[in-house]
């Protein structure tokens, strides 16, 4: 093959620069944006009938409404994430609050963390078995207490006191999640709890045809970024089926499932959340983009995709950056997922073949 003249050379090497820019590549900056999670597992099309599939379609489009809502009308990321996460919360679908997995004790032991990109303040719960919402709880600690984390009874014990709704421990209980536990529990030759006090009689669930295999993942998650330039994250789940002696996964450890700077960016993972913790996933793709000035989509592929499969770690992120880059990477088959911004339609996506 003939060599192009050197003119004509360095002409389709300009014009190749300049088509792969980001300004030629990018939209318009969006004036706000928002990208939730709702898990991530082996959610494969094998194994989800149509009805519980448009259901969750359904519950994800509901919840980024709810975000949408707030920062369509100028609220600040901060109230789009927490609003989201609640909806998420009640949405018996989810690992959180209402619908969390249990624990190997037959408990409900929710952990949830907040982050606002614009000081940097944070709040975070464990193991909390009374309050409603969670996420409204991490949010508080993070206003209203001079701490960034509290656990268990205490954590409950500050929700009353900032008057958050308390609820019986039971009100958390499903049958689905009550199933998956005696089926882990079995494989795990482990004992079978009496069921929580106050739970409704046992009911054998009819079988609704093959279902997701999320028994291990569902953690809610929601990154939004305000029009005033402002980003926020936020997680909640009830971690991980089974799980003993207290266990606390990544989601309510700041920098690890959750993190958010406005001058970098703000993520929330789900996942095995032990490997999540040990490569502070949401703190390094944040890094990657302040540090290294990697794009947004580029850093959480690098941890997701190459970092987090070398140590053998599963799950996703969804993340977002102040000058309105929206990302998500995960390494398992399916993560639930959403996005919607300013001047762009809304994207819900479950497989992984879909955008
Ligand atoms: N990351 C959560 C945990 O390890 C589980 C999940 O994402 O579903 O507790």
């Amino acid at each position: 093959m003939r060599e192009a003249p050197v003119i004509r050379r360095v002409v389709i090497a300009i014009a190749a620069v300049l088509l792969a820019s980001p300004a030629a590549a990018q939209a318009p900056m969006p004036k706000w944006a928002i990208v939730i999670h709702g898990g991530a597992g082996v959610i494969e099309r094998a194994n989800m009938d149509a009805k519980t599939e448009a259901a969750y379609r359904e519950a994800m489009a509901g919840a980024l409404a709810e975000g949408h809502r707030v920062l369509e009308k100028g609220g600040s990321a901060m109230d789009a994430v927490e609003a989201t996460i609640k909806v998420m919360e009640d949405d018996p679908l989810f690992n959180a609050g209402r619908g969390a997995v249990f624990t190997a004790e037959g408990r409900n032991e929710l952990d949830a963390a907040f982050m606002d990109g614009a000081t940097m303040k944070a709040g975070a719960v464990a193991g909390v078995t009374r309050t409603r919402h969670p996420i409204s709880l991490a949010r508080a600690v993070m206003e209203k207490s001079p701490h960034v984390m509290l656990i268990g009874q205490g954590a409950d014990q500050f929700a009353l006191s900032v008057g958050l709704e308390q609820v019986d421990p039971a009100y958390f209980f499903t049958e689905r999640r009550w199933e998956q536990l005696e089926k882990a529990l079995n494989e795990k030759r482990l004992p079978i709890p009496t069921r929580p006090i106050n739970a409704p009689a046992a009911s054998k669930l009819i079988s609704q045809g093959p279902q997701p295999d999320d028994h291990r993942f569902g953690t809610v998650g929601v990154a939004a970024l305000d029009s005033k330039g402002n980003v926020a994250a936020g997680t909640s789940t009830g971690g991980m089926t089974a799980k003993r002696w207290n266990r606390v996964g990544d989601a309510p450890i700041i920098g690890a499932g959750t993190y958010a700077d406005n001058r970098s960016c703000a993520v929330s993972a789900t996942g095995s959340g032990e490997y999540f913790i040990r490569l502070t996933v949401a703190r390094t793709i944040c890094a990657l983009v302040q540090y290294k000035g990697m794009s947004l989509q580029a850093a959480a592929d690098e941890v997701v995709q190459k970092q987090l499969v070398d140590v053998g770690g599963d799950g996703g992120v969804i993340a977002l950056t102040a000058d309105g880059q929206l990302a998500w990477s995960f390494n398992s088959p399916g993560m639930y997922r959403a996005r919607a911004s300013s001047g762009s339609a809304p994207v819900i996506s479950i497989y992984k073949d879909e955008p």
